[in-house]
């Protein structure tokens, strides 16, 4: 298997992959591929289910939650928040931490009145907001935050739980990393591509309180009820991606669960942070040390012309999708769950020996 650190669509377990190749011509004895079955059929009906459950035991999410299944990746969702939440007189807030907070933000000033109510775009976001520094706004109808910056490789490790709003997250590049507790939220969404699955599905897990009974305005694509009164079967799902997803979840779960996977992550992120920590300058880590992403480790070399042959020999060496996101240049690994833990360690092997041979 290659050296894959790319930040998405990111690499898929061996194990999972191998699984699917052996059901491929023929899943549940139907004779049929998982893409050919009815998603009416009792075959797929119990695929999805297994999804639904899968995410519901690995995350303990409690009976009060609704898991659903949508398409148009993280960035529908952008849209469909503001669509769904906000109403006149209200405003969405924003904790702005990066790229993809902005665009959240700039999707949501399409739709109604929005305020980012903190922001470490001022330090080049190698931070994130202390929880003292957020305060909503009076009007507000929620507040969302992106829970890991995919890009600029910081995380939140706590979050803001003194709220009387709704707390919304992006989850897309760490959910399944880590045990959370959902009940601080009232919505977490996700894009699969990174540790859920194939992209195509975005998981959404909202509060049954914020599903708005009475949105009929909107287009019905974009109400959440419509995929909670449907259990996300009013149209044609993204079946293979949410078979991936399931047997993504089967695999979480034999591993151990998230305690057993937190704990992995936290070991491979380590191999890095060290190289980087202990190279004397040589390699500058991009985020604050508190605020430090598990899953993309971001870091530029000192010497700019260095970093070129840096990515260069990395490539030449077989380390694939280093290169920072197109952005901000500099140096990025993905670690996502699926990227074992030998990968991570012959990665802070090769840092080590090029700054020895530089
Ligand atoms: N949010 C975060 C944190 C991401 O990392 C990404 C993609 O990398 C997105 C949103 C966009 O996701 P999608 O491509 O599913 O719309």
């Amino acid at each position: 298997r290659a050296l894959n650190f790319n930040a998405g669509p990111a690499a898929m377990p061996a194990e999972v992959l191998q699984k699917a190749e052996k059901h491929w011509l023929n899943i549940a004895d139907t004779g049929m591929a998982v893409m050919e079955l009815s998603h009416r059929s009792k075959e797929y009906e119990q695929i999805h289910e297994n999804a639904i459950q899968g995410l519901r035991k690995l995350l303990s999410i409690p009976s009060d939650y609704e898991v659903l299944f949508i398409q148009g990746g993280a960035s529908l969702q952008f849209s469909m928040i503001p669509m769904n939440f906000l109403h006149e007189n209200t405003s969405g807030n924003y904790v702005l931490t990066g790229s993809w907070s902005e665009k959240a933000l700039k999707e949501a000033q399409k739709i109604g009145s929005t305020a980012p109510i903190a922001s470490t775009k001022e330090n080049s976001y190698r931070s994130i907001p202390q929880l003292s520094d957020i305060n909503t706004t009076e009007n507000a109808a929620y507040l969302h935050i992106t829970s890991n910056n995919t890009i600029y490789g910081t995380q939140w490790h706590t979050y803001p739980t003194q709220l009387h709003i709704p707390l919304i997250a992006d989850m897309s590049s760490d959910i399944l990393s880590k045990q959370i507790d959902i009940n601080q939220f009232g919505m977490i969404y996700a894009g699969a591509q990174k540790n859920l699955g194939p992209s195509g599905v975005t998981v959404v897990i909202i509060h049954k309180d914020l599903i708005s009974q009475d949105n009929d305005h909107l287009p019905t694509m974009l109400q959440y009820k419509t995929y909670a009164n449907n259990s996300s079967l009013y149209n044609t799902p993204p079946t293979l991606a949410i078979y991936l997803l399931s047997l993504v979840l089967e695999w979480a779960e034999e591993k151990g669960g998230l305690q057993a996977i937190e704990k992995m992550n936290e070991n491979k992120a380590k191999y890095l942070y060290d190289a980087i920590d202990e190279s004397d300058g040589f390699y500058l880590g991009h985020a604050e040390k508190s605020r430090r992403s598990m899953m993309n480790v971001t870091f530029n070399l000192a010497d700019k012309e260095k970093e070129a042959l840096f990515l260069q020999s990395a490539s030449d060496a077989g380390f694939i999708g280093l290169n920072g996101h197109r952005s901000i240049g500099g140096c990025r690994a993905s670690i996502y769950n699926a990227v074992p833990e030998d990968h991570v360690y012959k990665l802070a092997q090769f840092m080590k020996s090029f700054k020895r041979n530089s």
